[in-house]
């Protein structure tokens, strides 16, 4: 009998936890694939099976699931509850159903494999989480372990990649994987926060390449997985209430720290058309930069998102900061 395929949607939290999850999977004896990168078909594929009012990377991952589906025996949709030991922190509501709407809404799909995430289940939640999977394909315990701590161990270093310097995960990947040397940045003459959930920020596609055409611009970019976990907590006293959700939190937080940056001349926010926590994340960050008087500049991507007018609002941003810094 040939291996077992267990397929990835590359969106969500492909961006964050994919050297995680292929080293695990590999090691427990599986072919691991990711659907291809997003494409016109894969977003209005998605679009025609997604509850209208959803948020556009929901519907992507619908996308990426219709891709993969008649490819692979499992796909893989973890249930993403909690990665931050505070209490009432979750992950957006839409990531805590996200397998069941995926089930509700795409008939004859392979098993789902939803794993649940939860930080609060104790220090050993990412464990919890792979023994589950182990178990239901019935591995040896001995076996889950092993694969378990590689598992975390690539994980690890793909994170520090990424806080290094600014890698795309995609290139982050690469590097772990493929031992491809990274892009030498240019030093650039404006530098930029590019901020925003992963999977907004660095899908190519829905994001008009944000990242890759400041970067043709002369542009330095700075972004959200460059600064530690620990050094983004850091801020977390400074709303009077923190968010709900996990990722906003480090998206607010983030950009607290670059404002004390002395060399970041202006913040980008990249958000999510109909996106709940984004409507008061980007307010949030909006006033913040209002009241020291810092650049910035919101950019919502939706499925109508055209490079076009990505290129012209980031050109005219660029030159206000360079006017403002008489360098035009
Ligand atoms: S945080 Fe926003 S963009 Fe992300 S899944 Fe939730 S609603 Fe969608």
């Amino acid at each position: 009998m040939g291996q077992k395929k267990v397929g990835f949607p590359m969106t969500l939290m492909y961006y964050l936890h994919y050297p995680l999850w292929k080293v695990f999977f590999e090691e427990l004896g599986f072919e691991f694939i990711t659907s291809i990168p997003t494409n016109k078909v894969i977003l209005d594929e998605g679009v025609k099976v997604t509850v209208t009012d959803a948020c556009v990377p929901i519907k992507l991952i619908h996308g990426h699931v219709l891709e993969l589906k008649d490819r692979v025996d499992y796909i893989l949709i973890p249930r993403m509850v909690n990665a931050d030991r505070e209490k009432n922190i979750t992950f957006c509501p839409k990531f805590l159903g996200l397998p069941d709407m995926i089930r509700a809404s795409i008939p004859d799909l392979p098993s789902i494999i939803d794993a649940r995430v939860d930080r609060k289940s104790g220090r050993f939640y990412l464990f919890n989480a792979c023994k589950g999977i182990g178990e239901q394909f019935d591995k040896p315990f001995m076996t889950i372990l092993r694969a378990y701590r590689k598992a975390v161990s690539a994980l690890k270093k793909f994170e520090n990649l990424m806080e290094e310097k600014l890698l795309l995960p995609q290139e982050g990947i690469e590097v772990l994987f493929n031992d491809s040397p990274p892009e030498t940045e240019s030093p650039g003459d404006l530098n930029i926060a590019v901020l925003g959930y992963p999977y907004q920020v660095y899908d190519t596609y829905i994001s008009a390449d944000i990242v890759g055409n400041l970067r043709k611009m002369g542009v330095r970019v700075w972004s959200m997985e460059m600064v530690p976990y620990s050094t983004l907590k850091k801020y977390a006293g400074k709303l009077k209430k923190k968010l709900f959700w996990h990722l906003s939190n480090r998206v607010i937080w983030a950009n607290y720290h670059y404002l004390n940056q002395p060399q970041i001349d202006g913040v980008i926010h990249v958000s999510a058309f109909a996106c709940g926590p984004d409507a008061m994340v980007d307010k949030i960050m909006e006033l913040e930069c209002k009241q020291r008087n810092f650049p910035f500049l919101n950019i919502t991507v939706d499925e109508h998102t055209g490079e076009g007018g990505v290129l012209t609002r980031l050109e005219a941003f660029l030159d206000m900061i360079r006017l403002r810094r008489g360098g035009a």
